[in-house]
């Protein structure tokens, strides 16, 4: 596959915690999207440089699922002439080995070191080694039978391993890598990564390969997860369940399916050409993406559909990591971050929309304002930190809702066409931002519909004129006057 993604990294970190009640509204006016000839160009990723060389990754990992552990060897090799940044690895990994360039040397974990961002586990590694362009590490690890942060486990049921267990030596300095990796592990589970597959090298073993720079080596077995491809004129679907998703399989396929179709009309073909695999893995916990590789919780997810509006509640957790696919324009590691969260959550929201109707929307609405009346911040959207206690709802939903307040009422109906242009102007650089997300819908859409919607997104809080204009604007009936936020 040719490298047309630049080096990136994603720290794509989504709690899909929405909860629902059904209030009936009547479906807005629609109104049929002009013709208009694009005018940017929309294959500038074939002419793409080639990316810059980033580390490289050789991990050779052994898993026992029932011991929950893994005996492992990483070989870090960094391009030439760069130092090496601080290493981290999960606090309870035991060091057998160290050499640098082959040469032997020493590395121990600072087990009183500040953790890293996202990675509670993880201590820094001490090197005490000549400096060099390999750095070799075998260790093994136990994890004990508690999940690591609520998703990553090495159970017999379920072995599940990311960034989050710290199960590699890793820095986040290195936002972006490509590895190859072997592993081994009794039984017959179906190992899905975030790679490809290459030929095995040995029975019982299993090998991957990146083709594109990716931030993390992910990795999800269970004996009772199997996987169906579905055929796409777009970007191809692999979806991935146990047969208590059963009941969910056909339906979740169709919507899937959809919403690629309808992100790549809308905002034109994805910047990865990859099968996009859509794994419910069997535990608790949260959802994350690792192109091309989406996990979600499938627990939580079978506790959306005893809810009112469950079927949409579970689409729109998914549909929102597969419009990740598109919505990496935006540098992760600094608050710009949030035009990813924003444009991921909008198009999850309206595609969830059209698929379910306003009476979804009025019930998303109601879990929008309950927020609202948690909110503990004040900072308007544009301005939110990663850290804040409000980002759930300044990044993702008050975004989500606002854009599409904006699409209803603009009367072009060119609010997506204006994110494409956000898409294919970004995909490359990763350097969107408020400024270029302005910049186009000032070319595209309604001048009175983009100053609401930079008023919407610059104000400080939401009061209750703001909710109940943004109600109005989304085509929603009059209700209570919303509470105190
Ligand atoms: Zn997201």
């Amino acid at each position: 596959m040719p490298l047309r993604c630049p080096p990136g990294a994603l720290f794509v970190l989504t709690a899909l915690t929405l909860s629902c009640a059904s209030d009936p509204a009547p479906a807005p006016p629609s109104r049929p999207p002009p013709t208009r000839a694009r005018p940017v160009d929309v294959d500038r990723r074939d002419r793409a440089p080639a990316p810059p060389p980033v580390p490289h990754l050789r991990l050779r990992a052994d898993i026992d699922p029932g011991a929950h552990t893994v005996r492992a060897t990483a070989t870090w090799t960094a391009p030439a002439g760069v130092p090496w940044p601080t290493l981290y690895i999960h606090r309870a990994a035991r060091i057998t080995d160290a050499r640098i360039d082959d040469a032997p040397g020493q590395a121990h974990l600072a087990v009183d070191g500040a953790p890293p961002p996202y990675v509670d586990v993880a201590r820094p590694l001490r090197l005490s080694a000549p400096p060099g362009r390999t750095l070799t590490l075998s260790y093994t690890l136990a994890l004990g039978e508690d999940p690591v942060a609520d998703v990553n486990q090495i159970a017999p049921d379920l072995v599940e391993l990311a960034i989050y267990a710290g199960w590699y030596p890793f820095s986040p300095a290195w936002r972006a890598l490509t590895y190859d990796l072997e592993v081994t592990m009794p039984g017959d589970a179906t190992v899905l990564t975030n790679a490809t597959p290459v030929a095995a090298t040995a029975p019982g073993r299993v090998a991957f390969r990146t083709d594109a720079p990716g931030n993390d080596v992910a990795l999800v077995a269970a004996p009772g997860v199997h996987c169906q491809t579905t055929r796409s004129d777009t970007l191809q679907l692999r979806l991935c369940d146990t047969d208590r998703s059963a009941p969910h399989r056909r339906t979740r396929q169709t919507h899937f399916t959809d919403a690629l179709r309808t992100f790549t009309e809308r905002y034109s073909r994805a910047a990865l050409d990859a099968t996009a695999t859509v794994v419910y893995a069997p535990r608790a916990g949260w959802g994350y993406s690792r192109f091309p590789l989406i996990v979600v919780s499938e627990e939580r997810a079978a506790r959306s559909h005893r809810e009112p509006f469950g079927e949409a509640r579970d689409t729109r957790g998914t549909v929102h990591e597969l419009a990740h696919f598109w919505w990496q324009v935006a540098d992760t590691s600094t608050d710009d971050d949030w035009l990813n969260e924003a444009l991921a959550e909008y198009s999850a929201l309206r595609f969830t929309v059209d698929t379910f109707g306003d009476g979804y929307l009025a019930a998303a609405w109601d879990d929008f304002t309950a927020a609202c009346a948690k909110a503990q911040t004040g900072e308007p959207v544009i301005g939110t930190p990663a850290d804040s206690a409000d980002r759930y709802l300044n990044w993702y939903l008050k975004p989500a809702f606002a854009l599409l307040a904006a699409a209803r009422q603009d009367p072009n109906q060119m609010v997506d066409y204006a994110l494409g242009a956000v898409f294919r102007f970004s995909y490359e650089d990763r350097a969107a931002d408020a400024k270029r997300l302005f910049n186009q819908l000032s070319h595209h859409v309604d001048d009175a519909v983009t100053a609401t919607l930079s008023q919407r997104l610059h104000a400080p809080g939401w009061d209750d004129a703001t909710l109940a204009a943004v109600r109005s604007d989304l085509g929603l009936a009059p209700g209570d006057p919303p509470g105190p936020r």
